[in-house]
């Protein structure tokens, strides 16, 4: 499709209010198989590829260095298949697919990109590189107008890209529920900004901070691996979960509402990062505005999702914000597991947590960001419910 049958069918679909997204199958990572899945999505949505460009920046999710099977980061066979796809079509401009990982990982360049299968899955294109998005460094942005982020600092590489292709997995999120397309945007900012954005209690003021940065450059394409999914206490530490989903769209909000009724969620918009982008007009405001395509709705729920336990979920979304010191999960040592690294203090934004020899959480600081329980290697640092919410169950 041309770029101007392009904007033509934006116009239209954004006159009528409606957005398509495409779900397609696949029933393991097999290259054929994912190629398919990914063409056949694409050509749903009208293959919105823009072709005559210097460059294209695939932007996935590279969280930690763990390969592939454990689904905490994007499939590289997923990576191949757009690569072969973007190819097939014509372009011929570079492709640079990068990531930030969590920022204790940052100075692990060549584990990260090597363990996660990247190397491999540019290997053999020689117009092609994968890298992290600190490599040309950071730019500071003036945005008044952004709701928590009025001067981020982002990645350079990741703000200059003349077009951004989400590449996102979906996982589940102990402290935003869900990860797939929006929250995949978070890491595009520098640590200090990140740790800005998890300085309150307030889980509208994190969500907040994400859409700001999403909003920082919104990417023309978004696609979903959810071939493995990771259900339960995500991002690192819930289990694989075969779910046999690829999904595709211009909008990523409109993806993440699909995602969301994938993982059990009737309402989407009970996810306080859906309905707080929904309310900043970056996409559909229901279910109602948009097209799903290649499957049933009915069929798309994975049946019998681990959701992350996140007790926030049983709130309406409006109270959410002002609970949250009462009852979001905390963070809860099991020390049976853990290695005494001291990586949960270091990433802490808040300082609350002290090594002696053991991490020891100053509980009156702790904002319960949960970003220890992210980044513990071992998965020592767990998540619990605090007595309030535990009483309220009883
Ligand atoms: S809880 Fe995890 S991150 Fe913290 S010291 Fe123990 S093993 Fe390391
Ligand atoms: S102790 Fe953990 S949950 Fe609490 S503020 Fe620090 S990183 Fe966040």
């Amino acid at each position: 499709m041309n770029a101007s049958c392009a904007f033509i069918r934006w116009k239209v679909m954004s006159m009528a209010g409606r957005f398509a997204v495409s779900v397609t199958r696949a029933s393991s990572y097999e290259e054929q198989e994912v190629y398919k899945a990914l063409m056949d999505a694409l050509k749903m949505i009208d293959e919105p590829l823009k072709t005559d460009l210097p460059e294209m920046l695939f932007k996935v999710n590279l969280l930690a260095p763990k390969s592939p099977e454990n689904c905490v980061t994007t499939h590289p066979s997923l990576v191949k298949a757009l690569m072969k796809f973007a190819r097939s079509r014509g372009f011929l401009g570079k492709i640079v697919v990068a990531d930030s990982p969590g920022h204790l990982y940052a100075d692990r360049k060549e584990e990260l990109l090597t363990l996660t299968g990247m190397y491999d899955a540019v290997k053999g294109d020689d117009n092609a590189m994968a890298t992290v998005l600190s490599d040309l460094g950071f730019v500071t942005l003036e945005r008044p107008e952004n709701f928590v982020l009025k001067n981020p600092r982002l990645s350079k590489r990741y703000f200059d890209a003349p077009y951004v292709v989400n590449v996102a997995k979906l996982k589940t999120h102990a402290e935003t529920e869900i990860t797939a397309c929006i929250k995949n945007c978070f890491g595009i900012a520098d640590t200090d900004t990140r740790k800005k954005a998890h300085l309150s209690v307030s889980i509208e003021r994190l969500c907040n901070a994400i859409i700001d940065l999403y909003l920082a450059n919104p990417p023309k394409l978004n696609i979903l691996d959810g071939i493995y999914a990771m259900e339960g206490n995500g991002p690192t530490h819930g289990k694989p979960r075969f779910a046999g989903l690829l999904m595709a769209s211009e909008n990523a909000l409109a993806l993440d509402f699909v995602a969301a009724k994938a993982m059990g969620y009737r309402n989407p918009l009970s996810i306080p990062l859906l309905k707080l982008a929904a309310k900043r007009g970056i996409g559909p405001s229901s279910m109602n505005d948009i097209d799903i395509l290649g499957v049933n709705p009915e069929d798309l729920e994975i049946k019998g999702f681990i959701k992350s336990s996140s007790s926030l979920r049983m709130l309406p979304t409006w109270l959410r914000g002002w609970t949250h010191r009462w009852v979001a999960l905390r963070p809860t040592l099991q020390k049976a597991t853990c290695i005494k690294c001291g990586v949960c203090a270091k990433v802490c934004p808040k300082g609350a947590i002290k090594m002696d020899p053991f991490p020891e959480i100053d509980r009156g600081s702790c904002v319960k960001c949960l970003c220890c329980h992210e980044m513990c290697p071992t998965g020592a640092m767990e998540v619990s419910e605090n007595l309030v919410m535990k009483l309220l169950r009883a």
